[in-house]
């Protein structure tokens, strides 16, 4: 079936990005929430509806670690895209709860299941790994969103900034300061694969806060420094063990963990970030490695460290509100 505005009835915003606003809906007829994106395109009809051909790929794109599509449509200068909703949201508002290691064993397998189905079954390359690409829901499952399926919407949404944290491999930011648009690779994903897991791990973007308001000290760092690490085990301590544990509401964070890895975690996230691209694992390999070899059958309970890591998200949104409005407890 086709999906139209008529049909749908808007409930809240779940977010917005640089090109447009996601949120809530519910299509009448089929009582399915969905998740919808309106991007904004200065485009005439022809261009437009060339895209929503496009888009119509995603009607393939059916996998367990892929976000569901539903349809598309445009009206006016807006492109609609309905999608399936995820009750978690994106992982960028869940990490502050902390990460243990089985489960961001999880979350990178999962990244990796999805990725390589892109690329074995539909030849597509994702160009857009990032935190807020990959999407939870309280079941417990974790699926990718936004993947670069139509040329012509990639063309017109060309990243002129990417906003303020950069998920580009080192090569392709290379590239683009010459000017040469160097293909993209899956060794590119694969770096921004790495990044997001270390994100994620870390709870923040891994290059130094010092870059995150300057975008041409981010990108030097990316291309010259060293690739970030996961945090690993200090001496003495077991795996897993929180290292700075802040609790306790004075502090206006709660439940702020940091985990440690262990050297099998920091060994397969090292190979992701390679600064040379043909160094980088391969998603069969990445898989293979023991990191994620095990993983379907570790058992780990995703759905409730999700429970938690909402918990923990709504609490410190609670506090953040107390501190703007001091008088209302
Ligand atoms: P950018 O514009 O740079 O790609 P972004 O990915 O954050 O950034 P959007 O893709 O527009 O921007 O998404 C905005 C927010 O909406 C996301 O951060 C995510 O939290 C939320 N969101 C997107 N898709 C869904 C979905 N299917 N279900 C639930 N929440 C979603
Ligand atoms: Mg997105």
């Amino acid at each position: 079936f086709s999906i139209s505005m008529d049909h749908l009835s808007l409930d809240e915003e779940l977010g917005r990005g640089n090109y447009g606003t996601v949120k809530k809906v519910v299509h009448r007829p089929t009582k399915v929430a969905m998740a919808m994106k309106e991007i904004r395109l200065e485009l005439e009809d022809a261009k437009l509806r060339a895209i929503i051909m496009e888009l119509d790929v995603l009607h393939r794109a059916v996998a367990p670690e892929i976000i569901e599509f539903y349809g598309a449509f445009f009206i006016e200068s807006c492109v609609y895209y309905c999608m399936e909703y995820m009750d978690a949201g994106s992982l960028d508002k869940l990490q502050a709860a902390g990460v243990p290691e089985r489960v961001l064993a999880r979350i990178a397998a999962s990244m990796c299941r999805g990725l390589r189905f892109l690329k074995d079954e539909l030849n597509i390359i994702h160009r857009d790994v990032k935190p807020t690409n990959v999407l939870v829901n309280r079941k417990g499952q974790v699926k990718l969103c936004d993947f670069g399926v139509s040329g012509e919407l990639n063309k017109s949404m060309a990243k002129t900034n990417i906003g303020c944290q950069s998920y580009m491999a080192p090569e392709r930011i290379k590239g683009e300061s010459r000017g040469t648009l160097a293909a993209y690779t899956v060794s590119s994903d694969v770096w921004s694969l790495g990044l997001t897991i270390i994100e994620i791990a870390l709870g923040r973007y891994p290059y130094p806060p010092e870059t995150y308001e300057n975008v041409f000290a981010q990108l030097q760092a990316i291309v010259n420094g060293d690739p970030p690490e996961l945090p690993g085990v200090v001496e003495g301590e077991d795996v897993g063990d929180v290292t700075g544990e802040t609790n306790g509401i004075l502090d206006g964070v709660v439940g702020e963990k940091q985990y440690t890895y262990s050297e099998t975690a920091r060994d397969w996230v090292a190979w992701c970030v390679r600064k040379d691209p043909e160094r980088r694992g391969k998603y069969s390999e990445l898989l293979e490695h023991p990191f994620l070899k095990d993983d379907r059958d570790s058992g780990v309970d995703m759905a409730g460290w999700v429970v938690k890591a909402i918990e923990c998200k709504n609490r410190n949104a609670l506090i953040a509100a107390r501190a703007v409005l001091p008088q209302s407890v």
